[in-house]
């Protein structure tokens, strides 16, 4: 019994998409191929991960993210006490 819904022509048409949207990126951002082989688009990852940038990971830092989350809390606390 087979459990796929949709057959190969979908797959490809994923795979193809998310070829094109990690291309396109890499492309704009760095301006260079990430990937040598297009195929390695559809699996592989775009970004950097090592200590540097994802120091929020590494060494348990707040990052800007964390940082707007926190203010965001504020900013919510602050309005439930005017109330
Ligand atoms: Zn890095």
């Amino acid at each position: 019994m087979s459990t796929e819904y949709r057959g190969i022509g979908y797959r490809r048409y994923v795979r193809d998409k998310t070829i094109l949207r990690k291309k396109r990126i890499s492309k704009a951002v760095y301006g260079l191929d990430w990937y040598k082989h297009d195929g390695q688009y559809s699996k592989g990852k775009i970004h950097c991960s090592c200590g540097l940038c994802k120091y929020g990971k590494k060494y348990g830092l707040p990052t800007i993210r964390d940082m707007r989350e926190t203010s965001r809390e504020k900013i919510l606390l602050s309005d439930y006490r005017m109330i």
